[in-house]
């Protein structure tokens, strides 16, 4: 369900690094693309049935760059990046979830 918690009003690309969300309720969240790519919940990233990560989050380049964005339904967005790897959804209230900032780490 989408809430204003979870709705994005705006979405932006801050460069090739980094996206901005800004979000009904007020709150902005910036992703670095690496971040991002650390998150992904493709089946080959974190396994099906017990939700266990299997991406190894080092050896994801530091430089690793956001080549496409694109929204998928009015839930989620999709992601190209640098790596080739672009089989990740990532749903708005995942995103919301794992916002990096030091508000939402408390
Ligand atoms: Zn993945
Ligand atoms: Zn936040």
């Amino acid at each position: 369900m989408i809430t204003a918690e979870t709705n994005p009003i705006a979405i932006k690309k801050k460069g090739n690094r980094s996206l901005e969300i800004s979000w009904e309720d007020g709150h902005v969240s910036l992703y670095s693309f690496r971040y991002l790519r650390q998150n992904c919940s493709c089946a080959g990233c974190v396994e099906e049935w017990t939700g266990k990560k299997v991406l190894d989050k080092d050896v994801i380049p530091l430089d690793l760059l956001g080549l496409k964005a694109a929204t998928t339904g009015n839930y989620a967005l999709s992601f190209s990046f640098s790596d080739h790897h672009d089989t990740g959804i990532y749903h708005f209230d995942h995103l919301r979830e794992i916002c990096p900032c030091v508000i939402c780490k408390e």
